[in-house]
């Protein structure tokens, strides 16, 4: 099966290993599949403001930088790993109350699409893409936060049927609610330091290329998550 992880940030946005390193780091690992998913913060918050202020957000005027060097380390994890490296973002909408706030991964992404954005328009312009929607980290994390992303979960009968799949674990936790419901499921790492590589991941039984990948997770067959350990 494929070793994958699909929620990864880089010093791109808030992340501390910069993407060439990065890439290096999972491909000496043995991973088949990362997608690059750096934070697209809603600059319609002073929160969000200073976020892109600080540049720990991909912007406009940032994402074909940001997509030009993926694309590269792409080339280059393929031929030096034989591993396969995609385009993403992770939409942050930060507001001050947890029951408002959401983050949702956009993989194989194309085009620029702002935070601001209502979900509605935002889920849209990911299919037209034909970008894979999964939802992070979507339920209580352990410590419970203010930060923590609650949305999308509860209003999950206006737009699941958006959501491709549902992040069963991040890092360290796991959220049983989604497998009490039976969604379609993943398990990432949310990648910020060298440390977070051991922690949950998913295991897919396909291909590895980007339309195979995407095929195997919107379909929820032969995937497996397993924790990741030195
Ligand atoms: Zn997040
Ligand atoms: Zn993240």
């Amino acid at each position: 099966m494929l070793l994958c992880d699909f929620h990864i940030h880089t010093t791109c946005s808030d992340g501390s290993v910069e993407l060439g390193r990065v890439v290096d780091l999972y491909g000496q690992t043995g991973f088949d599949v990362i997608a690059i998913t750096d934070h697209v913060v809603n600059g319609d918050t002073p929160m969000g403001r200073l976020a892109h202020r600080f540049r720990l957000s991909v912007r406009a005027d940032t994402f074909d930088e940001y997509m030009a060097g993926i694309q590269r380390e792409a080339e280059r994890a393929w031929n030096k790993y034989g591993m396969l490296v995609i385009p993403g973002v992770e939409i942050s909408k930060n507001y001050l109350t947890s029951d408002k706030s959401a983050h949702l991964l956009l993989i194989d992404i194309k085009e620029f699409i702002p935070a601001c954005l209502g979900y509605e328009e935002i889920f849209l312009a990911a299919k037209a893409q034909d970008a894979l929607t999964v939802a992070c980290h979507p339920h209580y994390m352990t410590p419970k936060t203010d930060r923590d992303t609650l949305y999308l979960w509860n209003n999950r009968d206006r737009y699941a049927r958006y959501i491709d799949a549902w992040e069963i674990a991040n890092r360290d936790d796991v959220f049983n609610v989604i497998s009490l419901k039976k969604y379609p499921y993943l398990a990432n790492s949310d990648f910020h330091k060298t440390r977070h590589l051991y922690s949950w991941k998913t295991l897919l039984n396909c291909e590895k290329d980007i339309t195979a990948v995407k095929q195997c997770i919107r379909h929820n067959r032969g995937v497996a998550i397993t924790l990741f350990r030195k």
